[in-house]
């Protein structure tokens, strides 16, 4: 049986990052997790104070990025240095949309994104894996639950670093995420026509792999995991 690629597209907090690990480490997949690579551009620009949409543009284009698996998930390295315990910031979460809308810096993105997948066994997370970086992908998914729920899955993560953000914050900021990358010009997140829509609402992250290899054994009968 052929290494599959996983797509797995959704907004923020459907637990896509979480559900995208289980599923690598079961199936023997690398995960490549794409909204790390935008944060990391995000924390870039925050650095070194750009503003202006062309010189965020230059910046990522001309940036070292590495994507390199770690044992607690997937660390970015930019410029020789490992970002990743600052890319999940309140700060870097309010700019990323702004920076992910960004016409060059989605083609550098992507371009990196499509040859880390040009092997196969791999799955992907992100907002446009499906429908642009990924259009022949052998199983897409799309992630979702309520806003609500999602809110309370985030709160419970943020809480131990930000103890001063509440409920209703985490609630706004993933509304307003939610709005920016669903309406932006370029890929904007939405649903592939021939994705599997996955509404995990009422399932634990281990409920929602199971149920994704059941999408993959559905469609290819020979799969094993
Ligand atoms: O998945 P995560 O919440 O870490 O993604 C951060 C942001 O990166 C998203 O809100 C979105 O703006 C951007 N993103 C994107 N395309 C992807 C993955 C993430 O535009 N494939």
């Amino acid at each position: 049986m052929k290494k599959l690629s996983i797509a797995i597209d959704g907004p923020a907090g459907a637990g896509k990052s979480s559900v995208s690990k289980i599923l690598a480490a079961r199936l023997g997949y690398a995960y490549l997790d794409t909204g790390a690579m935008y944060r990391a551009v995000t924390y870039e620009a925050i650095e070194r104070k750009l503003v202006d949409p062309e010189a965020v543009a230059a910046m990522a284009e001309a940036l070292d990025m590495e994507v390199l698996p770690g044992q607690d998930g997937m660390h970015v390295i930019t410029d020789g240095r490992d970002v990743t315990p600052f890319i999940r910031t309140p700060e870097v979460s309010g700019r990323v949309s702004e920076v992910s809308a960004i016409g060059r810096v989605r083609k550098a993105m992507v371009a990196l994104q499509r040859k880390q997948a040009e092997k196969g066994g791999i799955v992907l997370d992100g907002r446009d894996i499906g429908t642009t970086v990924l259009p022949k992908a052998d199983i897409k998914i799309f992630l979702t639950a309520s806003v609500h729920i999602r809110a309370v899955r985030r709160f419970k993560e943020l809480t131990e670093g930000h103890p001063e953000m509440t409920m209703e914050d985490v609630e706004k900021e993933i509304s307003r995420r939610d709005y920016l990358d669903s309406h932006r010009e370029i890929s904007p997140l939405k649903k592939a026509e021939d994705a599997v829509l996955l509404d995990n609402g009422e399932l634990t992250l281990e409920g929602t792999a199971e149920a994704i290899i059941r999408i993959c054994r559905s469609k290819f009968p020979g799969f094993d995991a």
